[in-house]
This record gives C-alpha cells, structure tokens and sequence, in this order.
C-alpha cells in the first residue's frame, strides 16, 4: 500500500482491524487500515497518505447507519478519536466535536437550559454522522439547528465552514463526499426551561421504546420515505413484516427496521433488503432508496 504502511508505526494507524464492534449491525469484517486521529495534525497525515497511496478512504462515526460488508473495506476507516468529542459553548451555540455522541449532545444542552436539540436523544449517532446524513426525528432534522459544521477535505488538507445551504442538507442527504470529514458543528438553541426539555426526552424515548425494536441488533430505518408515505406503513401493506433472510428478519414491530441476530452477515442484510425493495416494487411501484449505507463490496459490485 505505497506509503500508507509508513504510518504503521504510529498508534493511532492499526492494520486489519474488526470493523463489527464499531456497528450497531455488529456485522462485517475489517478495515484494512483504521485510523483514530487526535487531532487535526493527525487528520493531516492521514490525507496525505491517502493522497499519495491512492486508497479509498471513508469515515465511521458511531456506525449506527451502517452495513460494513463481510470482506471489509479495503482502504483507510477513519474515525474520529475522543479528542474530537468535546461540547463547548458561544451564547446559545453549541459547537460540539463531530465525535460527540447526539444523546449526550441533547442532554447536556437541556441541563444548561439550552432547547432545540431534546430529538437527539434517540438518535444512537454521532454529530458528524447527523450532519453527513440529516439527522432527524420527530419533526425535526439536523438541518433545523444546524448553524454551520467545519469540514475537513483529507484530499486539499484544508478547512471550511459550511452551511446548511452549503452542505445542501435535504431529507437525509448532504453533499459531502467520502474525503470530506466533519470535525465540528454549531447549533442553534433557544433559552428555556430544563424541566420542559427534560419532558420532551422522557417522551421521545417513551414513544421510541413502544415503536421501535428496541434491545436489537439493527441501524435504524432501512429505507427512506417515499414522498408523502412512510416505507414501513408500505412494508408492512405488503405483508413482509417477519421476512428472513438467514438470521436477518423485518421487524414485526416496525417493518422499516431489519433487525439481525447473532451470527448474521452483512449479505443476509444486503440480501434481505433487495427483497423488500423487489418484493414491494412489483406490488406497488414504489422504488424503495436504503437509508442505511452499505460499506465495503456488495453482491453487485464483486
Ligand atoms: C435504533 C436506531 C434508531 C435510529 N433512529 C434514527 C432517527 O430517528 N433518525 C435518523 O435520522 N437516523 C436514525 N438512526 C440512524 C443513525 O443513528 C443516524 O443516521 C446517525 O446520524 C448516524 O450517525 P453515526 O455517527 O452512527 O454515523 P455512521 O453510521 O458511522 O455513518 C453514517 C454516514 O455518515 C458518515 N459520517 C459519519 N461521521 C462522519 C464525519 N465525522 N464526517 C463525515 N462523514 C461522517 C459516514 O461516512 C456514513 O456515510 C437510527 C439508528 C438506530 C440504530
């Protein structure tokens, strides 16, 4: 791998190491090389080497979004060490570091009487995930509170601050390509009453506990929703909830979320969730678009 293997000595570059346990799915083999960088000298190096070895590079947060295939991902897994997972505040701005997970984000807010954030708490991800994806949940999204993120571009070794409209955040989209990080990101909060936040969390992770299969290995809802539906109402109107595919069935509980058992594979998912997306396309005509990121080489592409 060229130069790359020059930074095998360095601690925070390891070869060959399992992705799985860095997913929710806990599915997946390993990442040819994992980098944690500290900081933003690390960040540096590790663009550089990306640059001159030519290897694919992409960034895990929290891996709550993600199917790591059973080969791996042959390049560089970057993913952002504890140095990165500091809040601090300006006035009503959180900036919080992108490894910061949104749970502890939306809590720590609300302890400062800060609200607008209370519907990350059920959001299992990571800051850097929720810009990169647009994160949301009842009735909000990232893009609502989102003041601007630093983005760090591994090919140019440059920062930029970019926006909302920048970023062009849309339901569960942004614009950012795999060599672009997220380090940081603002959000805007409204001063109010703790006990009213706190109210607010009690009941999104109420409603979530009732809804969703909670205590499971899954990453959330596999597809996005078509315009104006939701891709459970549809599956389940197609008669697929309980579907399997090896150890990997449709929620009888919420049919956009796939829930794996112990010992399934990343292509039981990938196979499971063409046969939904097949399945209610002849049903219905609906084109079904996964939310969840396949990471590494699937069926289609070997
Ligand atoms: C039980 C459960 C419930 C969920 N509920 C919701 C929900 O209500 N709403 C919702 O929107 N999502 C939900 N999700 C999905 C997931 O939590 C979100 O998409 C979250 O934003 C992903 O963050 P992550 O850190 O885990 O990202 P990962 O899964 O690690 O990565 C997701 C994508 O973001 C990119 N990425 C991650 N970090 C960075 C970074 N620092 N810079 C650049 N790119 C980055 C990755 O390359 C990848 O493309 C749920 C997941 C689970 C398991």
């Amino acid at each position: 791998m060229g130069d790359w293997d020059e930074f095998v000595g360095e601690e925070w570059v390891r070869p060959n190491v399992a992705l799985a346990p860095r997913t929710t799915y806990k599915v997946g083999g390993p990442a040819r090389w994992l980098a944690t960088p500290r900081n933003l000298d690390d960040l540096g190096l590790v663009g550089r080497a990306v640059v001159e070895a030519g290897v694919p590079v992409v960034v895990l947060g929290r891996g709550s979004n993600v199917v790591v295939a059973d080969d791996g991902f042959d390049g560089v897994v970057v993913c952002l060490a504890e140095g990165f997972g500091q809040v601090r505040w300006e006035g009503t701005r959180a900036v919080a570091g992108a490894a910061v997970a949104l749970p502890r984000l939306a809590r720590a807010a609300v302890e400062r009487g800060r609200l607008g954030l209370e519907f990350f708490v059920g959001i299992p991800g990571s800051v850097g995930g929720a810009v990169h994806q647009n994160a949301g949940c009842h009735g909000r999204e990232t893009k609502d509170v989102l003041v601007s993120a630093s983005v760090w571009d591994l090919r140019q070794g440059v920062m930029t601050e970019r926006s909302v409209e920048d970023l062009e955040l849309s339901y569960r989209h942004s614009n950012l390509a795999d060599h672009e990080v997220v380090v940081d990101a603002s959000f805007q909060t409204t001063p109010g009453d703790p006990g009213e936040g706190e109210r607010l969390m009690r009941e999104i992770t109420r409603w979530r506990r009732e809804h969703q299969p909670g205590g499971t290995l899954n990453a959330g809802s596999v597809f996005k929703n078509p315009p104006g539906d939701a891709a459970g109402r549809i599956i389940d109107a197609a008669g697929l909830k309980g579907l399997r595919r090896g150890r990997v069935y449709v929620s009888e509980r919420h049919a956009n979320f796939f829930v794996a058992e112990p010992g399934a594979t990343a292509t039981e998912i990938w196979e499971l969730v063409r046969e939904v997306a097949r399945r209610v396309e002849d049903r219905t005509g609906i084109v079904l678009e996964p939310e969840i990121r396949f990471v590494g080489a699937f069926e289609e592409e070997r």
